[in-house]
């Protein structure tokens, strides 16, 4: 199998992870610049508040002081978490221009220290106030969270990428493992095929009986002979040969033995001739023969050999030898435009030589 991670996915994998968290680390930043000024917002507006109810209270003329300090108290835990008051009071009256505020954080708490002074810049009241940053700390905390939660968001995305990349690699294998064999598959049936084509071809041209061309093979073959001899200026001749009184052989020895003899036959006359003559069974007991390169009178001299080694061929069968005799008729290419003129003028030939009184060779000489 592959590697996981190949080098296109990582050129991928690392800018996004790298943006990623430049994104967080941005957005953290971002919002605590916003966070900060929310804490200082909502501490002015307390401390304003605070301020504000403070006086309004406080302008009671008729309050003594263990109630003014009571009313102090009250309204300072009304806005802050803790609080300690220090008093010298002198006068009530707080004038606006004379407090002092200091706000500094502590910790988790932000400290507020109040300094309300009178008209000589005397300290009449001192408050140091303590309040929790529950909203800040809250969204700190949800920004943390979704920072937390977008980092296992993409750990969760390269991990579900790679889970997802692996099943495709092993799905891609499997794939190509299928494809190979069928690939595999279908070579062997073309060469299969690729044989059986043969085999029909050689069917389709070839003598079932007797192993040499069919009359079709013969005649494609023998065509192209002609036309090739006539481009190039040369002769060729045609030997037609049908054995004499077969049907009687047939009939007194039987269609077998008639079968044999058709084998015997032409495999005598096949093994005889040389590589470049044609020969071919037209049907029956019926037989031809191209020769290319020779004119009718070394044909005939062929015909002849053919004929005497007909005659000396033994048939054996069972107590007894057999023996047969043909008849050929001879042609060439003298004075011919087409295979069929000369096949014409040797089946004449043959006709002649039957006529004549069979086991023997015809031929006219031009
Ligand atoms: P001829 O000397 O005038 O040629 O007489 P013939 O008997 O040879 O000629 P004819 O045309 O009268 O008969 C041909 C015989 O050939 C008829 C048939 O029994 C036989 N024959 C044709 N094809 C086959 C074959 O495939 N096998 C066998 N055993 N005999 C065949
Ligand atoms: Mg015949
Ligand atoms: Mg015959």
């Amino acid at each position: 199998m592959k590697k996981l991670f190949d080098d296109k996915t990582i050129v991928f994998l690392l800018p996004l992870v790298i943006i990623t968290f430049l994104f967080l680390y941005i957005c953290y930043n971002y919002s605590m610049g916003i966070y900060k000024e929310i804490e200082q917002t909502q501490n002015n507006k307390d401390i304003k508040n605070f301020i504000y109810a403070l006086n309004i209270s406080t302008q009671k003329t008729n309050l003594k002081e263990k109630s003014y300090y009571q009313e102090v108290k009250r309204i300072c835990e009304n806005h802050f978490d803790e609080c300690l008051i220090k008093t010298t009071i002198h006068s009530k009256r707080i004038n606006k221009e004379n407090i002092k505020v200091d706000t500094y954080k502590l910790n988790l708490f932000l400290i507020n220290d109040f300094h309300f002074l009178d008209m000589k810049n005397k300290l009449i009241l001192h408050i140091k106030t303590k309040s929790k940053q529950n909203i800040i700390i809250a969204s700190k905390n949800s920004i943390q969270i979704f920072s937390s939660l977008s980092i296992i968001f993409l750990i969760l995305t390269i991990i579900i990428t790679s889970t997802y990349q692996k099943h495709i690699l092993i799905v891609n294998d499997n794939l190509e493992t299928k494809v190979n064999e069928r690939t595999s598959q279908i070579t062997h049936t073309l060469k299969e095929l690729e044989k059986v084509n043969l085999k029909l071809f050689d069917l389709a041209h070839t003598d079932y009986l007797t192993q040499i061309k069919n009359r079709r093979s013969f005649f494609l073959h023998a065509n192209s002979m002609f036309q090739n001899q006539k481009k190039s200026n040369k002769p060729m001749s045609i030997i037609m040969i049908d054995i004499d009184n077969f049907k009687k052989f047939n009939d007194t020895y039987g269609h077998e033995m008639g079968d044999k003899v058709l084998k015997l036959f032409a495999g005598t006359i096949n093994n005889y001739l040389s590589e470049d003559t044609i020969f071919g069974r037209l049907g029956g007991e019926e037989f031809i023969i191209a020769i290319p390169n020779e004119k009718i009178d070394i044909a005939i001299t062929i015909a002849e050999d053919i004929r005497k080694m007909i005659e000396t061929l033994v048939i054996r069968v069972p107590y007894s030898d057999l023996f047969i005799t043909a008849s050929f008729g001879v042609s060439d290419s003298t004075n011919t435009n087409t295979i069929d003129e000369i096949i014409k003028n040797a089946d004449d030939m043959l006709y002649d030589a039957k006529n004549k009184g069979k086991n023997r060779v015809r031929g006219r000489i031009s």
